[in-house]
């Protein structure tokens, strides 16, 4: 059987062993139909088939980040809008000026500070954007987009006043005189942001996600799993809206797995999952959220915080432990999978207790696995319990150096030595998914590989040694968690992540060999560049074109 084209490396990891060796991976119809050796290609090339010998680059099947929020990531990597994590909070405001010189009129719009890493941290005011923007509204979510700062005009803008009465879970935080400071915390600040988005035009927001997919696929990502950011119904920004109009154009150039909130009421879900029947978008099933985050004691803890601003601070969770239970066996009862956010121990184990009901009554999902997201620090005895309840571990290697100090300063040395427990994770036999949960951290993968094989920021290098370097991974397992192991959590593990016979040729080739660079100097990792990128055989990327 000849093949339509058959790509060739000295170096090719189909994710099925631990080595990468001289094989020819040979194409069909977008299929792969063989992967043999390199010297046996002979009997699948015929006189219209295109091969391409990429001499001794890394090839792999292409990357799968199992855990973004696109529309955020395609608006703030485009000139709509800023990301910045800011030293201060007047840095913050200086770094807002390009953005108003590009942006002439209208709503500024930015992402990323963390009062928590400036000295002092103490949250920023409305009082700072009014001096620097008097007329024109102002919004920055922080860097979880749990908190939202405005100035005066934004808040006029969306009818706050110090009268206002902020949704249930949500605040607009007053001084001591009851001003409005412009703070905005969680579900209030998620409410207004529908409002503040609605700014742009969709032809604005098609022209981010555009330029989103380019850089995906400049970076050899053929998939992501594109991830409710909202407990609360209509808040998901899960927009398959959008993807049906890029996949109608043929712009699409890396598959997309929606994943909605889950609510009682799953009607959207299945009028996704009947409207997209194409291999390159499709509905997977839910998400939802049982927890926050550990830095606003939002994350939901078996026993209070280290750093407790109260007796009994254990965070909390974001929806009623009796009301999840019922969402989960809402989906479970229809065969759907479910993939729950929860970053601290009590979160986990509650999430882990209601995925082995479903189970028990329903069986496993009949399309995919249920997942859980994050997953910081954990019981000891929860992490051999996710493996054998075959739920998916769906963590971000980066976020591991993200606040250093800060599981320490929150939760503990003793907390501390079952977190991001990488390692453990694959020893109890758990599919590991990487991803970034970008834009919280961007999406280049190279930064997760290396922060897993390391334990260490892929910016500062730091801690030396590794951030609880026992749970330090290699990087042939680092490679699958974000292949193989990310297509398992979108339940596509049978169809992509890996370089065999029947799967879907999506393919990346890298101009260095992450394996040997990883025994050898793994800071080397971080300069691997994509070469040439392929979605079902199609070239989506080619460096050399460029
Ligand atoms: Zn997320």
């Amino acid at each position: 059987m000849q093949a339509e084209s058959v790509f060739m490396s000295e170096n090719v990891f189909t994710g099925t062993s631990d080595e990468a060796l001289p094989l020819a991976i040979c194409v069909r119809g977008g299929l792969i139909c063989a992967v043999v050796p390199k010297g046996e290609a002979e009997p699948f090339i015929g006189p219209s088939t295109r091969v391409e010998d990429f001499g001794d680059a890394f090839l792999c099947a292409g990357f799968h980040d199992a855990h973004v929020h696109a529309f955020h990531s395609a608006l703030y990597s485009s000139p709509l809008a800023e990301m910045f994590l800011g030293e201060s909070e007047a840095d913050c405001v200086a770094r807002l000026a390009p953005l108003a010189k590009r942006k002439p009129h209208g709503w500024l719009l930015a992402q990323g500070w963390r009062e928590y890493r400036w000295n002092p941290p103490v949250l920023p005011s409305k009082a700072s954007l009014d001096t620097a923007f008097p007329s024109r509204p102002v919004a920055l979510y922080s860097g979880d987009a749990h908190t939202l700062w405005l100035n005066s005009c934004a808040l006029r803008e969306l009818g706050i006043s110090r009268e206002s009465v902020p949704p249930a879970g949500g605040s607009y935080d007053v001084d001591e005189e009851g001003e409005l400071t412009g703070i905005v915390r969680e579900a209030a600040a998620m409410a207004l942001m529908p409002r503040i988005m609605a700014t742009f035009s969709d032809e604005e927001i098609l022209g981010a996600y555009q330029g989103f997919l380019a850089r995906l696929a400049s970076l050899g990502i053929t998939s992501i799993c594109d991830m409710a950011l909202s407990a609360e119904p209509g808040l998901d920004f899960v927009r398959d809206d959008i993807y049906r109009t890029l996949e109608g154009r043929g712009q699409l150039t890396c598959r997309a797995h929606l994943f909605p909130t889950l609510t009682r009421d799953v009607s959207r879900f299945e009028s996704m999952r009947d409207e997209l029947r194409g291999p390159l978008v499709q509905a997977r099933g839910f998400k939802q959220f049982f927890d926050g985050v550990s830095s606003q004691h939002t994350a939901w803890l078996a026993e209070p915080y280290t750093n407790a601003h109260f007796e009994g601070d254990c965070g909390r969770p974001t929806v009623d432990p009796a009301l999840m239970r019922d969402y989960v066996m809402g989906a479970a009862r229809r065969g759907f999978a479910v993939r729950i956010h929860a970053i601290s121990d009590e979160a986990i184990t509650q999430a882990i207790d209601i995925f082995e009901e479903a189970n028990a009554r329903f069986g496993a999902p009949a399309i995919g696995h249920h997942c859980i997201e994050h997953l910081e620090n954990m019981k000891e005895p929860d992490v051999a319990r996710l493996a054998k309840a075959g739920i998916v571990a769906s963590v971000q290697p980066p976020h591991i150096t993200l606040d250093p100090g800060g599981p320490e300063r929150d939760l503990g040395d003793e907390r501390c030595k079952v977190m991001w427990p990488f390692a453990s994770f694959l020893r109890e036999g758990a599919t590991l998914a990487f991803g970034t949960d970008s834009p919280v951290v961007d999406v280049n993968p190279w930064s997760g590989i290396y922060t897993a094989v390391t334990r260490q920021d892929a910016k500062t290098h730091e801690p030396k040694g590794g951030w609880l370097a026992s749970e330090r991974i290699s990087a042939a397992d680092a490679i699958r968690a974000y292949t193989a192991g990310a297509a398992a959590s979108a339940g596509r593990e049978n169809e992509i992540g890996k370089l065999a016979a029947g799967m879907w040729a999506d393919i990346a080739a890298f101009d260095r060999n992450p394996l040997v660079d990883a025994e050898q100097c793994p800071e080397l990792m971080l300069e691997t560049h994509a070469i040439a990128t392929f979605l079902a055989g199609r070239p989506v990327f080619d460096s050399r074109k460029a």
